[in-house]
């Protein structure tokens, strides 16, 4: 059976002093280490607008398919990531909260998790036309789906799609809920799916057992730590926590 693993980083480069969301920090050095051992192991990476052919058209997945996301579009994603994706040619798609973009991570008490920059259009742009990079949406302003109204809900998951396909010129198919809340709530995904999106994310752990239809539940994925070991990163490629 075939089983789609998704990677989930966050940011790239050293946390801040204060940060509480320490592990969410992966270093340049992890990600160049991690994204080479994909390289060197045959896996292929896939943007989301080639998840989106494949799963439409009901065509073969490339041999060892994978996919390498980054959650909420910091500007560090940009500044140090992107050079790295550059250097081994990897793809990867970032999942972008459109009302902050170019500013800072808003949704974030900053008493407990300082504030740091978020990349703007004009970084998305360059990114996207790199073929190395494209997008998602991860709602406008990052609130937990289950806690705000329907209605909320969805301005938040429909607006942000409009937005991010006027802004970027592309189709938007792919959504990642904030805090993985709503993955498994079928009014919300429901409101996921009419918005035109062809799949969902969550933050289950685990990889995803091919062929997916959206019935058969948001993605999951792995949460990729940082100052984990190497070993590690390839023993979750290969072994249990893939298992659903
Ligand atoms: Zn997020």
């Amino acid at each position: 059976m075939t089983r789609l693993p998704i990677l989930m980083y966050h940011r790239v480069g050293t946390p801040p002093v204060g940060s509480k969301l320490a592990d969410l920090w992966v270093s340049p050095d992890e990600l160049q280490a991690q994204l080479g051992y994909l390289k060197a192991g045959g896996w292929s990476p896939m943007l989301f607008s080639e998840l989106r052919k494949v799963l439409a058209s009901g065509h073969p997945f490339p041999p060892k398919p994978i996919l390498v996301t980054f959650d909420d579009g910091y500007a560090n994603n940009y500044e140090t990531g992107f050079p790295i994706l550059k250097r081994l040619g990897v793809k990867a798609g970032i999942f972008l909260v459109h009302e902050t973009m170019g500013r800072h991570n808003a949704w974030h008490d900053p008493a407990g998790e300082p504030w740091v920059p978020m990349m703007s259009l004009s970084q998305a742009r360059e990114m996207q036309d790199s073929g190395l990079v494209d997008f998602g949406s991860h709602t406008m302003r990052h609130p937990r789906l289950t806690r705000v109204s329907l209605e909320e809900a969805r301005w938040e998951i429909e607006e942000s799609r409009r937005r991010l396909e006027k802004d970027l010129g592309r189709e938007i198919s792919a959504f990642a809920y904030p805090y993985g809340a709503g993955a498994k709530d079928e009014k919300l995904r429901a409101l996921v799916r009419g918005a035109g999106y062809a799949f969902d994310f969550g933050t289950r752990p685990g990889a995803t057992r091919l062929p997916w239809a959206f019935e058969s539940g948001a993605f999951r994925r792995l949460l990729v730590p940082g100052g984990a070991p190497l070993w590690r990163f390839k023993l979750s490629l290969a072994l249990e926590p893939w298992r659903p």
